[in-house]
Formats: structure tokens, sequence, C-alpha cells
């Protein structure tokens, strides 16, 4: 039943609700990877049949959060390719198709059943010794011609499949789930047609499967209990069953299910706060698959290299949003400067404090605030509140407790410190550059029998505002020399009055 000899074909295959979920994304991943890894195709297949929902932003949605994670498709919307169209809308004739061809085969049924007298026989059924098990069958029974009397007469009617009578148990080899065996005299005879004429869930994925020649379905374990009633449409039109791989639950940390009040739960929002894709993307790719176990850093290409089916687990998934936090920290520290400031740059246009022109010319110079913040930062959000300062004016906002600590405390000496540190950052023939005016401030301890602390925390606080800060010398150097002469100015005038 496994195709394995054919080239790999995967696809991707949400339905457009208003967000690319974590979930959904975690689904994407794992077939783009197993495409990469084995030289096959990635498809991405919309499914808009549900009118609602469908709507041209919502597929937008999932378009951009697809690329903003970096995760390329080989056929499908905006791509195009050989087995198109790749929404499912737009394959309503497939579907017709495969239901006259079923229709030749007798595999399928009329029902004229009404919804209220399947809503009585259910109710009757649930009060029942065995319960509800599914549809009584009572047009399986109709004879072809009373059948078809009753389409030409316009009654509304929808199409089952005739589950086969004396099948025996339907056996499936899920890549993670390994064997299951499921009865099939206790199947449904499920619609696969409704009233309207538009296809039902199982049978559009079992018809666009086949057409696009997919060779494995991995996706989440909620369709778990779809497979085997997808099994019986493909053995109805007669199509060769795909490899099945299903993927475990995503659970948040606290063990619960994901839910949009307790945690972020689409890939928009966590672009947002400032996670970078290639850490989402490694991130979600341990959720539920591993290299060997142990490696948690692990780039694009090595998981395009090595991904495999066979070390998906099918335990629980965990989002544990602190590791997640260590990673996208991981990836800040090795991204290098160009690529974070193309990164960043968003956070500090909306911020305000910088526009993208300004960042396309002065790129070189947002290059150097990358070792400012490299190595402590989790989230690219952070990064305008790291930065603020430096793109501050000439009256920058102290931070109070900063000052009480740092300019007013008893005997600290700071209108002292700030004064001489005033004139040696005025004086014009000391370069501006890090290391001579820190190496002259310095010498200001000895000079007035201060600890070095007592000479750089109020320079910190006066410069930036606050007691913490980036690496001080090396953020004034990225600053002009008349402004930050005008911080400690102001500070001098106005905290000490002098
Ligand atoms: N459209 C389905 C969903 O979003 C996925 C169908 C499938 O993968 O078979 O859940």
């Amino acid at each position: 039943m496994a195709q394995a000899s054919k080239p790999v074909r995967v696809r991707f295959a949400p339905s457009p609700t208003g967000e690319l979920h974590i979930g959904g994304a975690r689904t994407a991943i794992f077939n783009w990877a197993f495409a990469r890894a084995t030289g096959g195709t990635f498809v991405l297949r919309i499914e808009d049949t549900d009118p609602e929902r469908s709507t041209e932003e919502n597929k937008q949605v999932i378009l951009r959060g697809m690329r903003g994670l970096g995760l390329d498709w080989d056929e499908g919307p905006e791509v195009g390719g050989d087995f198109g169209p790749y929404l499912q809308t737009e394959r309503f004739d497939t579907y017709k198709q495969a239901l006259e061809d079923l229709k030749a085969k007798g595999a399928v049924y009329p029902c004229f059943c009404t919804k209220e007298e399947l809503d009585a026989k259910r109710a009757v059924a649930e009060q029942s010794e065995g319960g509800y098990s599914g549809y009584d069958r009572t047009c399986r029974s109709l004879s072809a011609e009373e059948a078809q009397a009753r389409i030409d007469a316009g009654e509304p009617h929808v199409w089952r499949l005739r589950v086969p009578e004396n099948h025996g148990p339907l056996e499936l080899d899920d890549a993670v789930y390994c064997h299951m065996s499921v009865p099939a005299d206790v199947m449904d005879d499920m619609i696969l047609v409704r009233t309207d004429g538009s296809p039902t869930y199982n049978f559009a994925v079992v018809c666009d499967d086949t057409n696009m020649a997919i060779t494995h379905v991995i996706r989440g374990d909620d369709h778990l209990s779809n497979t085997p009633r997808q099994i019986l449409i493909y053995e109805a039109l007669g199509y060769e069953v795909p490899t099945f791989a299903h993927l475990s639950m995503i659970l948040g940390s606290d063990g619960r299910k994901l839910s949009k009040r307790r945690n972020a739960t689409s890939v928009e929002q966590y672009l947002k706060m400032g996670f970078l894709p290639d850490a989402l993307v490694n991130f979600l790719a341990l959720l539920g698959w591993s290299l060997d176990g142990e490696t948690t850093i692990i780039p694009r290409n090595v998981l395009c290299e090595n991904f495999s089916l066979d070390r998906i687990t099918k335990k629980d998934a965990i989002l544990d949003e602190t590791k997640l936090d260590w990673m996208n920290g991981e990836y800040i520290k090795n991204m290098g400067a160009a690529a974070w400031v193309d990164a960043v740059a968003p956070f500090l246009i909306e911020a305000g404090l910088t526009t993208a022109e300004e960042i396309t010319t002065k790129h070189d110079w947002f290059e150097k605030l990358y070792p400012l913040v490299a190595e402590r930062m989790k989230r690219l959000v952070e990064a305008p509140e790291k930065l603020a300062f430096i793109f501050a004016g000439e009256a920058i906002e102290l931070d109070e407790k900063s000052v009480a600590k740092n300019l007013l405390k008893e005997g600290c000496r700071a209108d002292e410190v700030l004064a001489h540190v005033r004139d040696i950052l005025a004086d014009e023939s000391i370069a501006w550059e890090c290391d001579p005016l820190q190496d002259t401030v310095a010498e200001l301890a000895e000079k007035l029998d201060l600890k070095k602390k007592l000479i750089f925390q109020p320079i910190r606080v006066a410069v930036t505002g606050s007691q913490v800060s980036p690496p001080l010398f090396e953020s004034i150097e990225l600053m002009d020399r008349a402004t930050v002469v005008a911080r400690l100015d102001h500070v001098i005038a106005n905290v000490f009055g002098n």
C-alpha cells in the first residue's frame, strides 16, 4: 500500500480560517522538510469549500504565514503546477467526475432522507441500548428505478458511500501510529456529496490527493478518525492508498490544549512578537520530531537534509515558550548584523525610532547596533526599548530610581563627575570613538579617587536615562557628540541645578 518507490509528493492542505495556526505551521514544516529531504515535491492546496471563511483575505493570511516562515511550495496558489488548480473551489468538476465514476460502479446511492427524518432517527437511536451508530441505510435498499424517478422529480438528495458488506477490517500502517485495524462493518454510509452538489471534506480530500498524485499524507491526528473513511473512498474509487503519517497534538506548557485565550496560536502573532522565522521553523520542527534525540539547534539546511518520518513521535508535543525564547536568542546571536538589521527594521519603524528609508541609506550604521544587543535579546520586539536612547534627542527622560541611586545618592559626587565628563566629551581633540573616550574618562577614577563604577554609572544614567543599558561607550560612539554633551548639560542643569 505504501508508495515508497514513487517520487515523494506531499501536501499541506489548510482551510483558510483567518490565521495560520501554529499547529498547521508544524504540519506544513513536516511536509516541506520531508519533500526537501527526499527530493520530492511540496504542494500547497487551499481547502476553501466553506464559503463563510474562505475569503481572499483569509487565503492571503495562509500564504503570508507560509512565506513569513520561509516555507516555499513547489506547486500551489500563485506558483501553479501540473496538478492544479490548487483551490478546492476550482476543482468541483473533478469531484463530479469522481461521483459519476462511483455511480457507474454502484459504489454510491442517493439518499432522500430529510434532515428532520435523520434527526428524529438519531434521537431514537441515541436512547436505545446500542446508541447511534450512523445512518440506518434506509435509502440503500431503494431500487435503481425508484431512486432515478425521485431524482428526476427533483427531490433533494445527497450521495452516500455504499460501504461494502463483508469487508474485512480496514488495515492501516500509519508511519507514526504504526498498525491500526478498524472493523469496516461499523463504518457509516457517509455522505460524499451534499444536496447542493458540494463534496464533503472526506470525499474532496481523497479526490484531490489522488488527482495530485500525493504519496504521503502528513497531517494532524485530529484527522485520524477520518482516515479509515478515506481508505474506504480510495477503495471505492479504485485508487492507491497513500502512506499516512498523523502528527500528535501540540499542548501548551500547562499541558492543556492550545487556546486563543491562553496562548499565541498563529504564526503571525509569533512573528509580531519578534520570533525569527528560522528559529520558529527549528522550534516547530522539534514538536514531535527529533534529529537524534538531543540536538536542539537545527538550521533549515540540516532539517531539510535529515528530516525523516521514522523519527516522528506520537507523544503529545509541548509548546515550551521558554525554550522558544532561548532558541530565538541563539538565532539572534548567530544571525549576523546585516540580517539582524533587516529583521529588526519593522520593529524599529513601528516604534517610530526610524524610517525604512533611513535604514536603507544608513544600513552600515544600523549594523553597529547589533553587537550592543545581540547577546541580550530574546525577541526582536525588545529592540526598540533597548535602543530608544540612541535615537532620542538632547533631553532624555530619566528613570527616577536610577537617578536616586546613581546621581543623588549621598556622597556619590555625581555632579562633580559629570562636570568633568562633560568637558572630556566636549573636547574635540579626543576622537569620537569608544576606546579613547572610555580610556580618558576612566582616568578620572584615579584623579577624583573614586571607584570606576561611580564614574561610569552616572554617565550611563545621564546619557541613556537608565542604570541598565547596552555597553556604554560602544553606544556613545554611535551617537553624535553634540547630543551626548547636551544630555550631560541637561542633567547638570536639571538634576543638580548647576
Ligand atoms: N483542510 C484540513 C484542515 O485544515 C486538512 C485536511 C487534510 O490534511 O487532510 O484541517
